[in-house]
């Protein structure tokens, strides 16, 4: 049984375009696409789900399926496995009683972003990198640093002048340069390319490099382990750069092309953006196959502040195969669901974690998630770096 089944990178339009080495530094496809990581899963379909068994808890117990080679350590800091909480408290009120959370803010560095930058600075490590570079909100920024910083690479974070001061204060916990820029992350995605290429950084901006999806996509293979290789009937998730969803579209793939998962149908997919910026569903809503930019972005929700992303035709394509939806919330309600999560549950929630709870009960509300179905929430991040969100008494 070889270490992993990593076998090569792939457009994942897919334009035709001949597939690349992964020995090799790649960001995007020729044809300006992101890349995906691809599987040799026909030999994949040896390797018995039941070996999972006694692995440490931690998302590299799927290494099989993971971008690493047999020569090579995992960059870790003992991210991924979160718990999936059954929240009975919290599904009482909704009269709902197959609620589920899956807690992500108790990733290093409090956001599920630990997961794509322990596999994107893995892989960074491995090309033999030495500075690597990202534009953003916060969260991505906070974990590339503490990845780097583990790997011994020097990091480069740019990140919106308005951003919270938490966010920009532990990337210099972590050693990181920190650059503040005028506008929004798309604006410091242009300087950072702008100061990073002439110097040969290694940008994992999202989907701008092939690994952060691999880290992601990891939320899916421990829920269908969590769920006993059962799908939930929805899955409710805050949606950015749209990692996440195309990830974990991308595990479902997978763990049916290995036999993981009996055929089922797939979890419908739900999109959850804020009002004030809402690509995703502006383009599902008007069967669009791309998301045009979203002016004047604003939201309490820095992970849901991003008015154009490169792989929104991806995205799109999950919510609809799915059967799934895309929906906006308002600033207001977000902040009332994480007090509401953290009420019911314990759970310290960030607004983006508070907005898939604010999607779910309009959701029951309109009639379109039925009570008796399973659903599962995705907390994206905890509610420590957004405390000025909530009110002091
Ligand atoms: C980045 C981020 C998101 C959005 O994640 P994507 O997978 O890029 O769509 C959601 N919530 C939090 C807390 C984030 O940091």
């Amino acid at each position: 049984m070889p270490t992993s089944w990593f076998t090569h990178l792939e457009c994942s339009v897919p334009c035709g375009a001949p597939t690349l080495d992964p020995r090799g530094r790649h960001h995007l496809c020729a044809c300006g696409a992101p890349l995906l990581a691809r599987y040799d899963l026909a030999s994949a379909r040896a390797w018995d789900r039941d070996s999972l068994r006694g692995r440490e808890p931690n998302m590299w117990r799927y290494r099989e399926l993971m971008p690493v080679f047999a020569d090579e350590t995992p960059v870790s800091l003992g991210e991924g496995f979160t718990p999936l909480f059954h929240a009975t408290r919290l599904g009482a009120r909704l009269g709902m009683d197959r609620l589920y959370i899956k807690d992500e803010s108790l990733n290093p560095t409090n956001s599920f972003k630990a997961r794509g930058q322990s596999a994107a600075i893995t892989r960074a490590k491995g090309l033999g990198v030495t500075t690597v570079s990202v534009p953003s909100a916060g969260n991505a920024g906070n974990a590339m640093a503490a990845y780097a910083a583990k790997a011994g690479l020097r990091a480069e974070v740019f990140l919106p002048k308005d951003v919270k001061e938490p966010f920009a204060r532990e990337c210099i916990l972590y050693g990181a340069g920190v650059t503040l820029v005028d506008g929004l992350i798309t604006d410091a995605a242009r300087v950072a390319a702008e100061k990073g290429g002439a110097l040969g950084w290694y940008d994992v901006s999202t989907l701008k490099e092939p690994y952060r999806i691999e880290g992601k996509k990891t939320m899916a293979y421990e829920l269908a382990e969590q769920m006993d290789w059962r799908y939930p009937d929805w899955i409710l998730y805050p949606t950015g750069g749209g990692t996440g969803m195309v990830g974990m579209w991308k595990a479902f793939e997978e763990m049916e092309a290995i036999g993981w998962i009996a055929p089922q149908r797939r979890p419908r997919m739900v999109s959850v953006q804020a009002d004030g910026c809402a690509p995703i569903v502006r383009a599902f809503e008007q069967g669009l196959e791309k998301a045009p930019m979203w002016e004047n972005a604003a939201t309490v929700a820095d992970g849901l502040r991003v008015p154009r992303a490169i792989g929104d035709f991806l995205v799109l394509r999950a919510v609809r195969e799915s059967g799934g939806t895309a929906l906006s919330v308002p600033d207001n309600e977000m902040v009332d669901g994480m007090i509401t999560i953290g009420s019911t549950e314990g759970v310290s929630a960030a607004p983006e974690g508070g907005a898939a709870l604010a999607a779910l009960e309009r959701l029951l509300a309109a009639g379109t998630i039925k009570p008796h179905e399973s659903v599962v929430l995705f907390n994206t991040g905890g509610a420590l770096k957004y405390l000025d969100a909530l009110p002091r008494g």
